[in-house]
C-alpha cells in the first residue's frame, strides 16, 4: 500500500513537472511571436502616434503628448501597456524609441499650420532608453533633421530614472535642459518616496498621477496630497500637470487649488494626428470668432 502511494505521488509529480515545463514553453512561445511581430510590425509601419492635449484651465493648448498606438493586421489597435513594457526587456526599445521622437518632432511641425502659438510636443522616453543610447546626442540629431526648435520639445521620463542616481543619467538630463528641451515627471507620486531627486534634476513638470485625480473633489486623502503637490511644487518652482481630468467638477476643483495645467478625457481622448490638427483649427476659430 505504502509502495502504491509512494508510486502515486511520483506520478503526480512528473504530471505538476510537465505542467509548469509546460507553461513555461508557452510563456517563452509567446514572447518569440510577439518579438517577431514586433519587428515586423517596425518595418511595415504598424504604430502610429496619437496626441492628447495639455491645457491650461483658459482652454489654450500648450502641448500634445505622443501616445504610442499598434495597428496589428490580426488584433487591431492594441494598446502599448501590453507591449512597451516587453519591449523594454528586450533591445526593441531603441529602434522603437527613435521612430516615436522622430514622427513626434515630425507631427509638431505641421501643428505651426493650425495655430497661432504652436503647443510643444511632449514624449515619453523610457528609463531604458537612457541606459542603452546616447538621449541627448539622438535628441539633437532628430531635432536638427525635423526642424523642430528644442523649446518645442518635452520628455516625459518617470522617477525610476532618477532614483538610479547614476552619473550618466545626470549628465544627460543636463545636456537635454541646455540644448532646451524640458523634462517632466510622469506618473508623480506612484513612484518612490525619496523626493531629494527633484533638486538634483532640472526638471520643470510634475504630472501629478491619475490615480490621485479619480477621486477629487471628495476624497480627502487624494485632496489634500493634490494641494500638497501643488504647494510644493510652487515653492520648487515646477509647473504641474493633472493628468486623467475626467470630469468637470475635477476641472472646476483643481482651477480652485490653482493647478495651471490640466490633461485627459474632459478635455479630449487621445486622436490620430489629423485630427488633432482639426481639434487645433477649431479652437483657432472660437477664438478669432470670440475676438
Ligand atoms: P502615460 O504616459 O502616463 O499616459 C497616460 C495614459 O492615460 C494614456 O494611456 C492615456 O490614453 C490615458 N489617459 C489619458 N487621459 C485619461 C483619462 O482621463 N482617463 C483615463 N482613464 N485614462 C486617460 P495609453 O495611451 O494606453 O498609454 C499607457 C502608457 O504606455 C503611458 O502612460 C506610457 O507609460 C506608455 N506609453 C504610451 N506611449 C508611449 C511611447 O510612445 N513611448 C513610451 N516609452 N511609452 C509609452
Ligand atoms: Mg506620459
Ligand atoms: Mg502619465
Ligand atoms: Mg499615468
Amino acid at each position: 500500500k505504502a509502495d502504491s502511494a509512494m508510486y502515486k505521488a511520483k506520478e503526480d509529480g512528473r504530471n505538476n513537472f510537465h505542467f509548469f515545463t509546460e507553461e513555461i514553453e508557452k510563456e517563452a512561445l509567446r514572447k518569440r511571436q510577439l518579438e517577431q511581430d514586433l519587428n515586423r510590425a517596425i518595418e511595415n509601419q504598424e504604430f502610429e502616434l496619437y496626441y492628447q492635449p495639455i491645457e491650461t484651465l483658459d482652454a489654450e493648448v500648450i502641448s500634445a503628448e505622443a501616445l504610442i498606438r499598434w495597428n496589428h493586421p490580426l488584433r487591431g489597435l492594441v494598446s502599448p501597456i501590453e507591449f512597451i513594457p516587453f519591449m523594454e526587456e528586450t533591445s526593441l526599445i531603441a529602434p522603437l524609441g527613435e521612430w516615436i521622437l522622430k514622427q513626434a518632432c515630425q507631427d509638431a511641425m505641421h501643428w505651426d499650420h493650425h495655430c497661432s502659438v504652436p503647443p510643444k510636443v511632449s514624449v515619453n522616453i523610457s528609463t531604458r532608453q537612457f541606459q542603452n543610447q546616447n538621449m541627448p546626442a539622438l535628441v539633437k540629431q532628430i531635432l536638427t533633421d525635423t526642424g523642430l526648435s528644442a523649446d518645442r520639445l518635452t520628455l516625459e521620463i518617470t522617477e525610476s530614472l532618477m532614483i538610479d542616481d547614476e552619473d550618466s543619467t545626470i549628465h544627460q538630463l543636463n545636456s537635454l535642459r541646455l540644448m532646451g528641451v524640458a523634462l517632466s515627471v510622469d506618473d508623480f507620486g506612484t513612484g518612490y518616496s525619496s523626493l531629494s531627486y527633484l533638486k538634483k534634476f532640472p526638471v520643470s513638470y510634475l504630472k501629478i498621477d491619475r490615480s490621485f485625480i479619480q477621486g477629487l473633489p471628495n476624497c480627502q486623502e487624494d485632496s489634500a496630497l493634490v494641494e500638497a503637490i501643488l504647494s510644493m511644487a510652487e515653492s520648487l518652482r515646477l509647473q504641474v500637470v493633472a493628468e486623467g481630468v475626467e470630469t468637470s467638477s475635477q476641472a472646476n476643483y483643481l482651477a480652485s487649488l490653482k493647478c495651471r495645467y490640466i490633461q485627459g478625457y474632459w478635455l479630449s481622448k487621445p486622436i490620430p494626428q489629423h485630427d488633432f490638427c482639426n481639434y487645433l483649427n477649431t479652437k483657432l476659430n472660437s477664438h478669432q470668432s470670440r475676438t
